[in-house]
């Protein structure tokens, strides 16, 4: 017997099955899926096995397999025939693909050290009775101490076995077992919310649960707290008593644990979790947990579209136009369309959620391709909030740079009524930018076309591209004079000024610096959520799925710097972010407002932001992606070329638009060669072309001859980013 395995190989990823002769004395446990060892020139590697057959095309002596990695396959017939449709549309290998679908623990050649965590437990086999007659005569504390647990509960969990627990055990009062134990637990003394769903909420749980069993893709647009998540949890509940399983997918979960703390007060122990605040022993045993039927309903993050459910009878996609959906490294596939090749498996529909969808999903649903359902108010007493805009450039002539006088005037008003404030400013660190004062110079950093942050707390300058960090320099490079200035304000320095201004105000700051260590980032939600603070200061990170109804005023520091952003997505990115962000006040009983500070107070997205008018701004926007010939009207890819030479970069860059020009269709549009947004990160040069069409017969094979072109080229490198989600 012969098995063809693809192996996991670090350099560049060769998308190819290599036979191997299975050894007589694992042929009965190798199967197809199953994770092995084997010989690979001079080294081993680790791969799956793809097929057996007992016949060679060509007659030649072949190394056997060294090892079965495991007992059962760990890839499913599905995930396999899934590997293959993803790997064809995203033009990636199939290894990298089957990598991504599982946890670290069970990837091929994985280097961690995580198995199954088991527990001791004494199972208690006398009766009650004739325990408490025991423990009258018994004389031994040691016993007695281990025994009188048995009053209360019938196991108990051990930890080590002294000579009191090996006594016992002797004298057949109880006996040892010995279980699997899953490390990730989810504490909550909170009740779940009874609710009765409105007439919108009804009709769209009805729909699709009527369509179950069908291939169908719904588009759930509804404004922020219009009670999505109730529908999600509705449908779910439907789709689990017919004993199907299902899957909800949530934006960067950790991000949001309030969604997971929903379900599992609803659902209890029949939810899995996979998210990324999770440690690799959790994420292996949530992993088990679905691999072995042991749940329904799994909620997690961009992978979790892969989780190995069984019967699936629905996928939910909350927050459908997030770009955290799709992955920005290789293999870039979106959880979107991974989920609808899943539905196809599976005959089971799709639910996309938003309050603001993307514009290709709009698009489709006002096309039929997608049934669109709609939610039009808030559930509840909540009314959307009032959003003001203060025009920044007024406010810096009148010396307000930081705050507007209205931001200011309403932060003091909330903190003397005890309502809560959130503060959005999408900068982390002191500063954005160290300058001279007396020439100009700016402090950047050396590997990247990028300026130093500032950082107050470390008094380090970091660069937040590649990690690059010196200390503060008090000293102009340049000129040497001693006049160093910082420009432009980060989430620490906005801390430090609110309390400047506001003495008794308790802050607290979430971004990446206040939230890498583990728990943290759920533990400043907690408290907040208790209102141990008045003011909750971030990054984008407190823009979604935070729900805190005592928060009444939310301010958007500065709604310019996603706009500013060089991406024919950044006005539809910065409308996303200011209807979410603007979602968060008012969830309660007290009624929200929103300030919004812009130096571009004229522009659609903010003003169609301010009216939480999606319609209008969809049009809008669609206009203008029609007349530039962006996505939806056009499919879009990018090119990227990177190399460490300078010269290189713009030759090999050339020449990819040079053939893409004359191979690919007239009617295809091809931008560039151009220098990336950033041009030069960790010291290596990226140029781009873009390519936009409709329908070119020739662009498969255009790529596939680009790819396997610079697969060979150790100086350049060449990735395809097909549909990209940032150019
Ligand atoms: P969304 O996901 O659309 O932002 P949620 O499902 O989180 O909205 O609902 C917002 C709030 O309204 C939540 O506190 C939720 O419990 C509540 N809610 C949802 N549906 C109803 C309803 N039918 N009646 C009363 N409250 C509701
Ligand atoms: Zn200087
Ligand atoms: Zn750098």
């Amino acid at each position: 017997m012969y098995a063809k395995v693809i192996v996991e190989i670090t350099a560049k990823a060769v998308d190819k099955m290599f036979t191997y002769q299975i050894p007589s004395n694992m042929i009965s446990k190798i199967k197809i899926g199953s994770r092995v060892k084997v010989p690979f020139g001079y080294q081993k590697l680790e791969g799956f096995v793809i097929e057996i057959t007992n016949q060679l095309e060509e007659d030649y002596e072949l190394k056997k397999i060294e090892e079965l990695v495991d007992e059962t396959p760990i890839l499913n017939e599905e995930m396999l025939y899934l590997g293959n449709l993803i790997a064809d549309k995203i033009l990636c290998s199939r290894i990298s693909i089957y990598q991504a679908m599982l946890p670290k623990a069970l990837k091929a050649s994985n280097k961690t050290n995580i198995h199954k965590k088991m527990n001791n437990y004494l199972i208690l086999d006398w009766s009650k009775d004739d325990l408490s007659n025991y423990l009258k005569i018994c004389r031994y504390e040691g016993q007695k101490k281990v025994l009188e647990n048995f009053l209360e509960k019938k196991e108990l969990l051990i930890t080590r076995q002294d000579s009191s627990i090996k006594t016992i055990l002797k004298k057949g009062i109880c006996h040892l077992e010995t279980r699997e134990s899953y490390r990730y637990h989810y504490e909550t003394d909170k009740i779940d919310k009874k609710v009765i769903l409105n007439e919108e909420q009804q009709k769209a749980v009805s729909k699709v649960l009527s369509s179950l069993n069908q291939e169908k893709i719904f588009l759930l647009y509804g404004v922020t707290g219009a009670g999505k998540t109730e529908v999600y949890m509705n449908i779910i509940k439907g789709v689990i008593e017919q004993g199907k399983t299902a899957i909800m997918l949530v934006p960067e979960i950790s991000l949001t644990p309030q969604i997971v703390e929903r379900f599992i007060l609803r659902f209890g122990q029949d939810v899995a979790i996979l998210h990324s605040g999770l440690s690799d022993g959790e994420k292996y045993d949530e992993y088990r947990k679905i691999k072995n039927g042991e749940v329904h309903i799994v909620v997690g993050a961009r992978s979790a579209v892969f989780a190995p459910l069984k019967n699936i009878g629905i996928i939910i996609i909350d927050e459908e136009h997030s770009s955290t959906y799709k992955q920005d490294n290789h293999p870039r596939y979106h959880a979107r369309d991974v989920a609808i090749l899943r539905g196809k498996y599976h005959h089971a529909p799709i639910v996309l959620g938003s309050a603001t969808p993307s514009l290709e999903s709009m698009a489709r649903a006002q096309k039929k391709v997608y049934e669109l359902l709609t939610l039009t108010k808030r559930a509840g007493n909540g009314q959307l909030p009032k959003v003001y805009i203060t025009n920044m450039k007024e406010e810096v002539k009148k010396g307000h740079f930081i705050f507007s006088e209205l931001l200011f005037k309403k932060i003091e008003e909330k903190l003397a009524k005890k309502e809560q404030i959130i503060l959005l400013l999408n900068r982390r660190g002191y500063s954005s930018v160290s300058s001279c004062g007396d020439c100009g110079e700016v402090i950047k950093c050396p590997n990247c076309d990028i300026s130093l942050t500032y950082h107050k707390t470390s008094n380090m300058l970091r660069c937040h591209y590649c990690g690059y960090a010196k200390v503060k320099v008090e000293e102009c490079p340049k000129c040497h004079s001693h006049n160093m200035k910082d420009f432009g304000i980060g989430t620490q320095k906005l801390e430090e000024e609110l309390h400047r201004y506001f003495k008794e105000a308790r802050i607290v700051r979430m971004d990446m610096d206040t939230t890498s260590k583990k728990g943290t980032h759920q533990k400043i939600i907690d408290d907040f959520g208790k209102e141990k603070y008045d003011i909750l200061v971030g990054t984008q990170m407190i823009a979604k799925g935070l729900d805190f109804p005592k928060v009444s005023l939310v301010g958007v520091m500065n709604a310019d710097a996603s706009l500013n952003i060089p991406d024919f997505r950044s006005s539809e990115r910065t409308f996303q972010l200011l209807c979410q962000v603007s979602g968060r006040a008012g969830r309660g009983e007290i009624s929200g407002e929103v300030v919004i500070q812009t130096y571009n107070n004229n522009h659609y997205s903010i003003i169609l932001a301010k009216e939480q008018n999606y319609l209008a701004f969809y049009q809008e926007e669609m206009k203008i992606r029609k007349q530039l010939n962006y996505s939806p009207y056009y499919y879009i890819i990018l090119i990227r070329i990177s190399t460490k030479d300078y010269e290189l970069s713009f030759q090999e860059a050339k020449k990819v638009g040079d053939y893409l020009r004359k191979n690919l269709n007239p009617n295809t549009y091809i931008l560039g060669p151009a220098m990336a947004n950033i041009f030069r990160v960790d010291n290596v040069y990226y140029q781009q072309c873009i390519i936009k069409y409709k329908k070119d017969e020739e662009l498969k094979k255009v790529l596939l001859n680009l790819d396997a072109h610079y697969k060979g080229n150790s100086k350049v490198s060449l990735e395809i980013d097909i549909d990209p989600s940032r150019l």
